[in-house]
């Protein structure tokens, strides 16, 4: 796809082009319909009030990734209660933290935002630090992470790439169906020329962007007929053309050793204690995949071995 440099009013960073067919909108009007949009449209939740605490903001970041706020919320809300800041998290066990997670799945981010919070517990004086670099430098923080908490948080300018803002980006700019599979290097290009100059707007607009996407311009069923972008979309003025890339993974979960690890943690979630291998074979009923489910859990450092035959969350 031939990359057009669209001539913004906000003059963007000149090494920073947008990439993709002419945006149809200038920099400040595409800020300012987006914005409007999520005054008007965005959900009210919790980590999003003016008196949510940099760690409330950090837990529901490890928690979104790859799961829906409907699942979030309520994990979410006993979390905070349980463990308002990182140092009381940083004083239980991380078994506590993957019982606390419960059914939300990927539970190694439990473990990983336990791991955070010891980080900043003992070396960041219990406070979320906020700068980037430094976000970086915790267990389980990668980019997204760092920039999210930045952005939300702290109210800074940084590029935050999930795959809602991908998606709207993918399709209202470049004019395809779906972005790449892994984040692209013009993405984080097209995405920087996007971002509007102050920091404060730029994290709003940050924020906003994925709500666009998760709640209008979503993987399945755009409701596009409902999008502030409507008329400027690039794909759609290019008439949606259907998605050419490489098939899109699924999500199947049924049968797979994710089901299994899931069944074997609930047993061990729910045990309040030391767990027989009776009791997890009772879960499922193929030894093999039992067997190696089990053992990812203990590589994973989700389970942990007692004693010949008896496992335990970890301590
Ligand atoms: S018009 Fe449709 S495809 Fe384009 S950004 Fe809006 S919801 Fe997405």
């Amino acid at each position: 796809m031939a990359a057009i440099t669209v001539t913004p009013v906000t003059p963007a960073a000149p090494e920073t082009p947008v990439e993709g067919p002419a945006l149809a909108l200038p920099l400040p009007v595409l800020h300012a319909t987006v914005l409007d949009w999520y005054e008007a449209n965005a959900r009210d939740l919790p980590w999003r009030t003016p008196d949510a605490s940099p760690w409330a903001v950090m837990v529901s970041e490890f928690m979104l990734q790859q799961t829906p706020v409907k699942r979030v919320l309520p994990v979410w809300e006993t979390w905070m209660e349980r463990w308002p800041t990182p140092a009381d998290l940083a004083a239980e066990a991380p078994g506590e933290a993957v019982r606390m997670w419960g059914r939300l799945g990927y539970p190694r981010r439990a473990l990983r935002l336990h791991g955070a919070a010891v980080a900043i517990a003992e070396e960041h004086g219990g406070e979320v630090p906020d700068d980037h670099a430094t976000l970086l430098s915790l267990p389980g923080v990668g980019e997204y992470t760092a920039a999210a908490v930045a952005s939300f948080a702290f109210r800074q300018r940084h590029v935050v790439l999930d795959t809602n803002v991908r998606r709207v980006f993918a399709r209202a700019v470049t004019g395809v169906e779906y972005p790449a599979q892994a984040t692209t290097a013009a993405e984080r290009r097209t995405a920087t020329a996007l971002l509007p100059d102050a920091a404060a707007t730029a994290a709003t607009w940050a924020v906003a962007v994925m709500e666009l996407g998760a709640l209008v311009c979503t993987a399945r069923g755009p409701e596009c007929g409902d999008c502030p972008l409507f008329t400027s979309c690039a794909w759609q003025r290019a008439g949606r053309p259907p998605y050419e890339g490489p098939a899109r993974r699924g999500q199947s979960y049924e049968g797979t050793d994710r089901q299994v690890r899931g069944k074997l943690l609930a047993v061990l979630r729910e045990a309040h204690g030391e767990v027989p291998q009776a009791r997890l074979d009772a879960v499922w009923p193929d030894a093999v995949q039992r067997a190696r489910a089990l053992d990812g859990l203990v590589a994973d450092g989700l389970v942990e071995p007692v004693e010949q035959g008896v496992y335990r969350l970890p301590q």
